[in-house]
């Protein structure tokens, strides 16, 4: 089969998300420290740095991973035509939804993702602030690609695409888009929604470049008007050292891990449970948030 030789892309984008965060930086320079921190900013630059080469570092591992599975397991050989690169996009995309799904629901993957929620601000440069550690567990979700029969090139292309897509959608100088776009595709609004910590947006809009999954998977919500966005996390880590913010929920985790007086089943769910759970009972999740603040909003029968 025919293979042409990719680069990576991704590299590329770099200049482009520097040139574009000065931009908005500039255009919303009126309303800082609102909108813009130098030291958040600053932090999630250098977060987003790490995690390129925290990512540099993993990639013999994923290739090895990828190659493995293609040449061992495939059960097609899917050439790279037209076709199979309108494929691939959905099949990726659909990956990503189920990968941060279980990074936001699963406690030692939002270990890693957490780093991509800390930031109180939402602007482009949120959208660097990525993990350091995430790039190892990220893979296995993508498994079932190679084993398809989708070559690991096409892969790690499509990977890329993804995440420079998610870039520009982090940003509030852009509202809402015409009705179509935001009906089929992740957009600002939508992502917006994703990043606050308010209790009605908690957990919601997982996609990557289609909003439809969250659709199809019932974790859709919309951008109110009435609900602007509260950004950050449900309690907020307030602290710009990138070394803290990479690992904080991982020292947390396993404090929780090797410290809790229970049985060592119930040590081992704190790795597997969602945010926020406690062994004891005592723990609130962002579903049980969710379900409180509706709860609140119910409108009480007259009597
Ligand atoms: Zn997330
Ligand atoms: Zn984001």
């Amino acid at each position: 089969m025919y293979v042409p030789q990719i680069p990576d892309i991704l590299p590329y984008a770099v200049p482009f998300f520097f040139v574009t965060v000065i931009l908005e930086s500039l255009i919303t320079r009126h309303e800082r420290p609102k909108k813009y921190e130098i030291r958040d900013t600053a932090a999630s630059i250098t977060m987003g740095i790490g995690s390129l080469v925290s990512g540099i570092l993993n990639k013999i591992f994923v290739v090895w991973l990828l190659f493995g599975a293609y040449e061992n397991f495939r059960i097609f050989t899917i050439p790279f035509t037209w076709w199979a690169w309108v494929l691939i996009l959905f099949a990726d995309d659909i990956c990503y939804y189920f990968l941060h799904r279980y990074g936001h629901e699963v406690r030692f993957l939002w270990a890693s993702h957490i780093v991509h929620h800390s930031s109180q601000k939402y602007n482009l440069s949120t959208a660097l602030r990525q993990t350091w550690t995430g790039n190892f567990f990220t893979i296995v979700f993508y498994l079932v690609l190679p084993f398809f029969g989708f070559h690991p090139l096409m892969i790690l292309t499509q990977m890329s695409v993804s995440l420079i897509y998610q870039y520009w959608i982090h940003t509030e100088t852009i509202y809402k888009l015409p009705v179509w776009f935001e009906a089929v595709m992740n957009t600002p609004s939508h992502h917006r929604v994703h990043h606050g910590s308010n209790p009605l947006y908690l957990d919601r809009n997982y996609a990557g470049i289609f909003i439809i999954w969250d659709r199809i998977f019932n974790t859709f919500q919309s951008e109110l008007p009435s609900e602007k966005a509260v950004y950050g996390l449900t309690t907020n880590i307030k602290n710009y050292n990138p070394i803290y913010i990479a690992f904080h929920e991982w020292i947390a985790l396993f404090k929780d891990v090797f410290t809790s007086k229970t049985s060592f089943l119930n040590r081992l769910k704190y790795l597997v449970k969602p945010p926020g759970w406690r062994h004891d009972g005592t723990g609130v999740t962002s579903e049980d948030m969710r379900k409180q603040w509706l709860e609140s909003k119910r409108v009480k029968p007259l009597n």
